[in-house]
């Protein structure tokens, strides 16, 4: 680490829990940030900001007037412009120093598998059932952590799913299947715009702490939010031993 990063990171190297070797950790760590909208935007910003080494963005959508109500890792002049690129223009500018990687085509199950294969982290930030299902399992087969968020009108969820532990349940066995009802949308319902920056913190933290081995995560727990009472409650998640992905 050389004289300015010592500096740059000086608060976090303060931590006990961090300190130097922790922060060498990060800077040399990968992760995957799929989805660079609502959640992916904190997501994006706080890891570039804490020194995470290397950083892949996945997004094939375009940035739309819309977005700017909460997805803040775009402006006014991103509209138009691809998310993930959007998004790697932003955290480039808030860290020179890490690798940023923006993929902007839209990816099968295999593609992301080998990208995937390159990384220590996923974080799911995508607001679709089948990228949720399609993430886990890829996390699964590859035996990485994945951090899972999800946000819709005034209600969030977390959960840390480390596949690195035989035991731990997985994205299936909480929501065994879903259906279109289920699969509510932003753009059909509504979204409060600090929650996905609630969600997406949280998000960033658990994939930092996991990457760290500090404190107790979410890891096994599902994280319910609701910011219009302001209430968090925690579930643990039962691992089901007749699920179709981990069992
Ligand atoms: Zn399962």
């Amino acid at each position: 680490m050389q004289d300015k990063d010592l500096e740059r990171y000086s608060r976090h190297i303060l931590l006990p829990e961090i300190e130097f070797e922790g922060q060498k950790k990060l800077l040399q760590s990968h992760c995957l940030i799929i989805g660079a909208g609502g959640l992916g935007s904190p997501v994006a910003i706080y890891l570039a900001a804490s020194g995470i080494g290397k950083i892949t963005i996945c997004d094939f959508d375009d940035v739309d007037l819309s977005n700017l109500q909460r997805q803040i890792v775009h402006n006014e002049k991103s509209i138009g412009k691809n998310k993930a690129e959007s998004a790697k223009v932003t955290i480039s500018k808030i860290n020179s120093d890490i690798k940023v990687r923006s993929i902007k085509n839209q990816l099968n199950l295999e593609e992301v598998k080998v990208i995937a294969k390159e990384v220590d982290i996923i974080l799911d930030c995508s607001d679709n059932f089948e990228t949720r299902y399609a993430l886990n399992k890829i996390a699964y087969d590859l035996k990485l952590p994945l951090v899972s968020g999800a946000a819709i009108k005034f209600d969030g969820q977390v959960s840390v799913f480390d596949f690195r532990a035989k035991t731990s349940p997985c994205y299936n066995c909480l929501f065994p299947s879903a259906d279109e009802e289920q699969n509510l949308k932003c753009s059909d319902h509504g979204v409060f715009s600090p929650l996905v920056g609630l969600v997406g913190s949280i998000q960033a933290g658990e994939a930092i702490k996991v990457l760290l081995n500090i404190g107790t995560s979410l890891t096994g727990k599902l994280l319910l939010i609701n910011h219009k009472d302001t209430n968090f409650k925690t579930l643990k998640i039962q691992k089901d031993n007749l699920c179709d992905i981990c069992s």
